[in-house]
Order: C-alpha cells, then structure tokens, then sequence
C-alpha cells in the first residue's frame, strides 16, 4: 500500500474493473467494487475470487493469500457506498456519457481530499476532470488487460492535475508492482493510439477480402511475432471498447486514416463484441473457437 492510500473503489465490474480489483487487493487495499446493479457487483467479485483460484493452482499466490484477498473486496449496490475511498478508479464502459453521469453522482459522495481516476483507453482526461469537482485531483490510470498479467500503467495528467496527485498515482500503481509509462493527454494515448489503428488496419484487411480471419491472425502470430493475432485481440478487448477507440480517434483526430473499418462497426452492430459476448471475429460457444468469416 502507499501513503493516504487504504481505500480503493472500483466503479465497473467487467473485464477491466475486475482485474484492477484482484491486483488491489492483492497488493493489500480495501477495495469496493461497484457495477449498475449490486447483483453486477457481485457477480463481478465472484468472478474475481475464481481468478484468485486459477492463481493458487499456477502457484502465483498461496491459498490463504488468495482467501484473505477475495474477503477485502466488497461488492456494494451504489456510488454513494464509496464515500469513504481514499482512490476511485472508473473502469465502466468506453462511453463518455457514461462515465460523465458516474462523475455526476459520485463526486457529491466524494471526501474532498479523495483522487478520482479513470481507466478509458482513450478519452481526453482534461475533458473527463473538468465533469468533475477535482480536476486537480483528476488522473487517467489506463491499466491493460488482462491487468494481473501485464506489466504496464499508462499514466496521463489533465492539465490540470496537480503534482501532489500525478505522484500519489505514481506510489500507488508501483505499489501494484506495475510499471509506469507517462502519456500526454491526446486521443487513445500511447498504447492505444499505436495499437488500435494495427488492429482497424487488420479489420479493413479481412473486409476487403485479402485474408480470412484464420491468414490474417496466423501472418501476424508467425510473420511480426505477435503473441495473439489482430483480431482474437480485438475480440479479447471488446469490439465495442475497440470501436470507441477508433471513434476518438477518428473525431479527436480528424484525419481519415482513423476511419472505423464499417466490419467493425457492423459486429458491433450485431452485438458481436468478442470474447465477452461469446461471439466476435471468432465464435467462443463451442470447446473451441471457430473464425466467423
Ligand atoms: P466491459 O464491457 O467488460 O465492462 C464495463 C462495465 O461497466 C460493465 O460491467 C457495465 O455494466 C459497467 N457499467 C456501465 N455503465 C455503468 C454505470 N453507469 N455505473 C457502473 N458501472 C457501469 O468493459 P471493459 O473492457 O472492462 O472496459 C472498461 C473500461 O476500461 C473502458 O473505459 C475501456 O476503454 C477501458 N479499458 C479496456 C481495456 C480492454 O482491453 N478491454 C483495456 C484498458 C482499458
């Protein structure tokens, strides 16, 4: 743990914000956890104590570790219920609005002195603090996914982050045991900017016909060395999350190369969003997965 921070709330209890929970608590914060619904709450905790059990089994942590982890989170049905958090992280969905009608509710609940995050992939944190009442104690803490497998924060100020809250960021996410890269705040930051449009350009590549699915991720897996290939990583990040992306790009940007491939915006479309759906450039449903195209 680090300095006046004991307390942390979670705000989003999907693939990210559960992932930020389990490295939280493992690292020995409190930690709160809250969804639109307590039910969301806490299914997502459950799913997060199943992850601290694959984690005994690969020996990355002893039982009673894990067991004394899962009891620190809490699932809670409100904002209101962290009141009493010294850190919030907004890890919800990649939707502006969305996350400006959290602030809306969440800062009135807010101790004064409490940092306020947030986890976007890609939307202007001078923007985002400025819905708030503290873009002094505003910050954009991008963790990457699967967050207790990978090893870097992208931290990013607004411009009017105050250096006392950019270090207190800092403390913490080393006291995860991650390390830090610092981005100016433009569209998508560092990762995501270079990333997303890799992945559009493999999108744009199987709509216009140059290869299946199976070619495309199977060039890059052997041919550039890429751990996954291009599209079973847009369907593991969210094809709804990637599109948001390229949409904030494409307008934060305003430069053509940026435009959303219309495959991706049609699977979104669909409700295809990938992994988390069960279906998406591959379709998860059987034992294996099977290509969509
Ligand atoms: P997800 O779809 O898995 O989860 C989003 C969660 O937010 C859902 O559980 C949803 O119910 C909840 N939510 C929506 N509106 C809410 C509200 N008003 N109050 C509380 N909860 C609400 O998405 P995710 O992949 O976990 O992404 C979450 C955030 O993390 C996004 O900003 C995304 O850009 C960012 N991010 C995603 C990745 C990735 O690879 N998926 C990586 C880094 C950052």
């Amino acid at each position: 743990m680090t300095g006046n921070i004991k307390s942390v709330g979670v705000v989003g209890a999907g693939q990210m914000g559960c992932g930020i929970a389990q490295v939280c608590t493992v690292a020995g914060y409190d930690v709160r956890l809250v969804d639109v619904s307590a039910e969301a709450a806490a299914s997502g905790k459950a799913k997060v104590a199943e992850a601290l059990e694959s984690a005994v089994e690969a020996g990355r942590i002893d039982k009673s570790g894990a067991a004394e982890a899962a009891a620190r989170i809490l699932p809670v049905g409100s904002l209101a219920d962290l009141a009493e958090c010294d850190l919030v992280i907004e890890a919800a969905s990649e939707s502006e609005e969305v996350k400006r009608s959290i602030f809306a509710k969440l800062c009135p609940v807010l101790k004064p002195e409490a940092i306020l995050a947030s986890n976007t992939s890609s939307i202007s944190i001078t923007r985002l603090a400025s819905a708030t009442d503290r873009p002094e104690r505003f910050m954009g803490i991008h963790f990457m996914n699967p967050v207790p497998r990978m090893k870097l924060v992208e931290l990013v100020r607004g411009i009017a982050t105050e250096d006392v809250t950019f270090e207190a960021s800092k403390g913490f996410v080393r006291s995860l045991g991650k390390k830090i890269t610092v981005s100016e705040d433009f569209p998508a930051f560092i990762v995501n900017r270079i990333l997303l449009p890799m992945i559009n350009e493999a999108i744009y590549t199987l709509y216009e016909g140059v290869g299946s699915v199976e070619a495309i991720d199977t060039a890059m897996k052997l041919g550039a060395n890429h751990p996954m290939g291009p599209l079973e990583l847009a369907d593991f990040i969210g094809l709804d999350t990637c599109l948001a992306i390229m949409q904030v790009l494409h307008d934060g940007l305003a430069d053509t190369k940026y435009r959303p491939c219309p495959l991706l915006v049609k699977y979104v479309e669909a409700g295809w969003l990938g992994k988390k759906s069960g279906r998406g450039f591959y379709d998860y449903r059987g034992e294996t997965p099977v290509p969509t195209r």
